[in-house]
């Protein structure tokens, strides 16, 4: 059985692991655009608890992420200058670069051939093909996946900073050309993930649109200026973006499936793309493990078991993106509390009452607010 999976993401290195573990016999590939060194971003955050199913597909994988990721138990909002906690809403936080590398040197170990610097613009020979190539997937673009994207109006940029935040914070910024907010956290002892967002009209007036990198960056940096205490902001191929919404009817075709970001993309609010693409990645495998090497069979047991899960967290994540959308309307409407209380309901799937249960403390204060 051969196997050749596009993309050394986490993804496509995650699904290259299992697979040659559970079936040392099989040869199983990896194709990377880039060299093995280089990633977009800087940190990727997982929400508490995101990593316990690591724990029992790959625990050698976990346990070197726990040792060096950073955690903080609480997330804040910050509007007109007011810091709300929400307890109970931990995260942790990791360099990607870290990660691809400890998955990397965990693939080596387990005999996964990796090949590098090849870009490639069709599906290889194989008798299975894994697209876990990305929003940009080549593998989606051949024929039979009839994938569907729309694009989230408003504007998004990627940085770090050496600033170290206390947990994950948004920042929301009125500005004279319109609303701002910073998603920012640590991500290293010394290192912090900064992403800045705005929606169009924002970006259009701040003249954005026509500015260079280091232009850009001022831009920013003048904006949170109060966050970033005299850190600057650092780029890293970072550019001015917008979100697709991607999703695709068809899940395989042929030999050829796709899993990660190539399947579906995941609105970074909802924080949990790469915890989505390990997923994935179990799953595959999973259905290996029961179909052997008919591929159809794993293919088909694969999206069973993957879609019901995957189509209700697209909802909520496409929920929270909306609420993105017109977060400026509920910068003006709401005060802090208001605020980030309307932000925990954001994706639909939230209750007062599991709210009560999972942040008491912050729930005092909204009932005391009322
Ligand atoms: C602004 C932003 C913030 C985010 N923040 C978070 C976060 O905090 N937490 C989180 O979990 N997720 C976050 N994500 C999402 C996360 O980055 C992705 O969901 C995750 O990386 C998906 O993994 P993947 O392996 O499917 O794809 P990728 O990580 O995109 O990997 C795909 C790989 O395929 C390679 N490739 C592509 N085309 C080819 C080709 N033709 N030939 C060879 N190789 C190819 C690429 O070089 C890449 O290495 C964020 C995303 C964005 C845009």
């Amino acid at each position: 059985m051969h196997i050749c999976i596009i993309g050394a993401g986490p993804a496509g290195l995650l699904f290259a692991l299992l697979a040659k573990r559970r079936r040392p016999g099989w040869r199983v590939e990896v194709r990377e655009q880039n060299p093995p060194d280089a990633t977009f971003g800087f940190g990727v955050v997982f929400s508490q608890g995101a990593l316990a199913f690591l724990e029992r597909d790959a625990p050698d994988l976990h346990a070197a992420l726990a040792a060096r990721m950073e955690s903080w138990p609480t997330q804040r909002i910050v509007h007109r200058g007011q810091a709300i906690d929400i307890d109970g809403n931990g995260f942790s936080a990791i360099a990607r670069l870290h990660l691809i590398q400890f998955l990397q040197a965990l693939c080596r170990d387990a005999g996964v051939a990796m090949r590098f610097g090849q870009r490639l613009d069709s599906p290889p020979p194989a008798d299975l093909v894994v697209g876990a190539d990305g929003l940009n997937s080549v593998v989606r673009g051949s024929a039979g996946f009839a994938p569907k994207v729309e694009w989230l109006s408003n504007r998004f940029v990627w940085y770090g900073t050496r600033r170290r935040f206390d947990c994950l914070t948004l920042t929301f910024r009125d500005t004279p050309q319109g609303a701002f907010v910073a998603h920012h956290y640590r991500y290293s002892p010394d290192m912090s993930t900064f992403i800045v967002e705005c929606d169009a009209h924002t970006w259009a007036r701040a003249g954005l649109e026509h500015m260079s990198d280091a232009g850009s960056r001022a831009f920013c940096e003048r904006v949170f200026a109060a966050e970033l205490d005299g850190r600057g902001l650092v780029s890293n191929h970072s550019i001015w973006r917008r979100f697709p919404l991607l999703s695709n009817e068809a899940w395989s075709a042929g030999n050829r499936v796709l899993i990660g970001d190539a399947l579906r993309s995941m609105h970074f609010s909802i924080g949990s793309g790469t915890r989505l693409a390990f997923e994935d990645a179990i799953a595959l495998d999973r259905a290996f493990g029961e179909a052997g090497e008919d591929v159809a069979a794993a293919l088909a047991a694969f999206e069973r078991a993957r879609r019901p899960v995957v189509e209700k967290l697209f909802s909520a994540a496409g929920a929270s993106s909306l609420w993105y959308e017109a977060f400026p309307a509920r910068m003006r409407r709401f005060d802090a509390l208001g605020l980030a209380y309307d932000y925990m309901m954001r994706s639909g799937r939230m209750s007062d009452e599991r709210l009560r249960a999972l942040a008491p403390a912050f729930m005092t204060q909204v009932k005391k607010g009322a």
